[in-house]
């Protein structure tokens, strides 16, 4: 039986991308790397790297240090108890001043080269298989190999340093994570959500109700894994199973709707919000944003003192101005808690 893999991109994905990478001492993880993967292995996936090193044809780094730099990826999850199955790079680039690795390549990402070579190398079932990077060209590899795909976004700050859109027209992930957390989150609720509409099957075979108020949701899960590079539908946001048959339904009905710009306008503030939540709910620990939580309860904690003052019958102001005193003292407190939390 073959097994099912995560082809993982390794730049801004895995770690953090200074340019080219061309010395073992740049390698750095990011945020919640060995977690992530080990809870993808736990999940029964093989993790196997594709990248594209287009800097060994540019002449930047030699093979030897990209192997350097490759053994000291792996020593850091070593270290933190995560390990990677894998690591495929395609060192060509049609433009490269090395003359042998100049030329094009199917395994250059967006070609799919990679993920077919690891999956007959590997006995890899792509089906079963997921794709995660954080360029469109990661997205259109694993759709060209018939996996499903996650693509993480950058952050706003560097998405404005792009002169072209993340993702072109006609490439749409599956699925869209804010870090490699949520990648993880996405995955499981995939892989429960698949087998409880298996379960579901059986009883609804045998209940003519179930079979109506349910068919709405099977055919919207053959829909679910888009797989068509250039299919014009937007890309699928992280979707929770248990609202995701309302969702798709509300999706359905739209397509019969005509969308004034308003609506779009809406929408995409939708989006935007729904990212900022997720950001959030998968961010990092800050003892800063603590703090911040703590101090703002003491401030509500003096308006309500400052309130009882004023409507003590003994009223003395000098006790109410005292309290709203450090109620604004304290605010201004949560607020550079809040700033120095952002600059972090
Ligand atoms: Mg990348």
């Amino acid at each position: 039986m073959s097994d099912k893999a995560i082809f993982l991109d390794r730049d801004d994905t895995l770690i953090e991308d200074p340019g080219y990478i061309n010395d073992p001492e740049q390698v750095k993880l990011m945020d919640g790397v060995p977690e992530a993967l080990i809870q993808l292995k736990n999940l029964g996936y093989k993790l196997v790297v594709v990248t594209n090193q287009s800097a060994v044809a540019h002449g930047i780094v030699t093979e030897k240090v990209l192997g350097d730099i490759h053994d000291r990826l792996k020593q850091l999850l070593v270290e933190n108890n995560a390990f990677l199955d894998r690591i495929y790079y395609c060192p060509y680039h049609p433009e490269g001043v090395v003359p042998k690795y100049r030329k094009e390549s199917n395994s250059r990402k967006p070609g799919p080269g990679m993920l077919l070579q690891a999956a007959d190398e590997m006995d890899i079932d792509l089906g079963q298989s997921w794709c995660i990077g954080n360029s469109s060209r990661d997205i259109e590899a694993g759709l060209r190999a018939g996996c499903k795909t996650i693509l993480i976004d950058m952050p706003p700050s560097r998405q404005k340093q792009l002169s072209s859109p993340v993702l072109p027209a006609g490439v749409s992930p599956d699925y869209r994570a804010v870090n490699i957390k949520e990648v993880v989150n996405i995955i499981k609720k995939h892989l429960r959500s698949s087998s409880e509409q298996e379960k579901k099957i059986q009883p609804t075979l045998t209940d003519e109700t179930a079979l109506t108020s349910e068919a709405d949701v099977q055919v919207s899960d053959l829909v679910e894994p888009t797989k068509q590079i250039n299919a014009q539908q937007p890309a699928l946001e992280t979707i929770e199973p248990e609202t995701k048959p309302t969702k798709l339904k509300i999706q359905q009905s739209e397509q019969n709707i005509p969308t004034d710009k308003t609506e779009e306008l809406l929408s995409g503030i939708l989006v935007q919000l729904k990212n900022m939540q997720r950001a959030e709910m998968f961010g990092e620990f800050s003892v800063m944003r603590l703090l911040a939580g703590v101090v703002q309860i003491v401030v509500l904690f003096c308006l309500l003192v400052t309130v009882w003052f004023l409507m003590s019958p003994e009223r003395q102001d000098n006790l109410v101005f005292i309290a709203l005193g450090f109620a604004i003292i304290f605010q201004l407190m949560t607020l550079t808690f809040y700033i120095m939390q952002g600059k972090k």
